[in-house]
């Protein structure tokens, strides 16, 4: 992959642009034609040209182009939200009759939507530990049409085996679609292991600056054009052009930012990983990771972010660690600039009454781009707030 050239060239004619460096920001809805003649010769073409910006927008298209190189797909799709943009591949993907297979604990609003919203339209669903290959298997029935992985997950960050499950599916016909917002295009590449589809919330990495949401999909022409005629332009997830311009501004720093996160990640892992007030560090690239081999085997790097399940006899002493750390903000989302962290405590009153499936002593934790010691720092000093 020539990731310079894709990132820094890929799909941007500056000769229709006044040679600009940075393309324009094409802020319109709308896109008008000289003659009948023009117009009428337009529709056949409304899904590959500017015609209205529900689908095609030419700021958006150039973000398309580079997704899809990026994942070594022949098409992308851009969303405004990485929800919208998995409800759309899944949607795509069953109707009333037929049965997915996915991962325990994914993503919420994925969980939901197959829970609550597909479970209505009478689609069948199977939960199941994606540790297993064989537990995947088993759980496939006569009418599977869908394979829904994430892996590394967003909460625990266990993983799947991208290349089995990907054989497997194909073996049976089977579509397999992989949230892969933890790794970005640049540390795991599905479609090369025999994946379908690739999700991304475009909200973390891909954009990078906590200052939108945005999601995308990459796959097949075969796949991703269906998609793009029916739930892309009816459900109208469609991004603002400002949003798709400030993904390719963040898209020119991502190899920096996601070199910078990963060895801030690695260290803060070790770091807490060998802390006495400390049960246990789930980072995929930790070599107590007992799934390290396979993490090794399907991706180049593991970000910054991590779960650590703190030593606490009480939620008041979780409140200490997470309220005495200084650099670290606490949020929800994570892939930005700035270190996060996402205390499991906020979803519990005490110790016995919760509403999360997580315990009381996990913490969502994500190393942003500030100096190793600064973070290390500041763990260290809200580690001893605990008392
Ligand atoms: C944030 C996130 C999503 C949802 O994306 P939005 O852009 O917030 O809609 C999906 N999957 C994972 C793993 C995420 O972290």
């Amino acid at each position: 992959m020539d990731l310079s050239h894709i990132i820094n060239h890929l799909g941007e004619d500056r000769e229709q642009y006044f040679e600009s460096v940075s393309p324009p920001l094409m802020q319109s809805s709308n896109f008008c034609f000289s003659s009948v003649a023009a117009m009428r010769e337009a529709w056949p073409r409304e899904f590959d040209s500017p015609l209205y910006s529900r689908g095609v927008n030419p700021t958006v298209s150039i973000l398309r182009k580079k997704i899809a190189a990026l994942e070594g797909a022949e098409d992308a799709l851009v969303f405004s939200s990485g929800s919208g943009a998995i409800a759309a591949a899944v949607l795509s993907q069953v109707k009333a009759g037929d049965h997915l297979v996915c991962v325990e604990m994914p993503y919420s609003w994925s969980d939901k939507l197959i829970r609550n919203t597909l479970s209505q339209y009478g689609v069948e669903y199977t939960m199941v530990d994606g540790r297993s290959v064989a537990a995947i298997e088993a759980a496939i029935r006569e009418n599977t049409t869908l394979i829904l992985l994430e892996s590394p997950l967003s909460m625990t960050f266990e993983l799947q085996d991208l290349r089995a499950v990907g054989a497997l599916a194909r073996k049976r016909g089977i579509t397999t679609l992989v949230d892969n917002s933890y790794s970005s295009p640049l540390y795991q590449r599905p479609l090369e292991m025999g994946i379908d589809i690739v999700a991304h919330s475009a909200s973390k990495y891909l954009s990078g600056h906590s200052d939108l949401v945005a999601g995308v999909l990459a796959g097949s022409k075969a796949l991703i054009r269906p998609i793009m005629q029916t739930e892309f332009m009816t459900f109208g997830a469609c991004i603002a052009p400002n949003d798709a311009w400030l993904i390719l501004r963040g898209l020119r720093t991502l190899p920096l930012r996601m070199e910078r996160a990963s060895s801030n990640g690695l260290a803060v892992a070790e770091f807490l990983e060998q802390h006495p007030r400390v049960e246990r560090v789930s980072y995929p690239f930790l070599k107590s990771n007992p799934q390290y081999e396979l993490a090794k085997s399907q991706m180049q790097g593991a970000g910054g972010m991590m779960a650590v399940w703190l030593k606490a006899d009480s939620i008041q002493e979780v409140e200490l660690f997470c309220d005495a750390l200084k650099r670290f903000l606490m949020a929800v989302s994570w892939g930005g600039y700035e270190s996060l962290i996402l205390p499991i405590c906020a979803w519990y009153a005490d110790e016995n009454t919760g509403t999360s499936a997580q315990p009381w002593n996990l913490i969502r934790l994500y190393a942003g781009l500030e100096e190793e010691e600064v973070l290390l720092e500041d763990l260290q000093q809200a580690l001893e707030a605990m008392g």
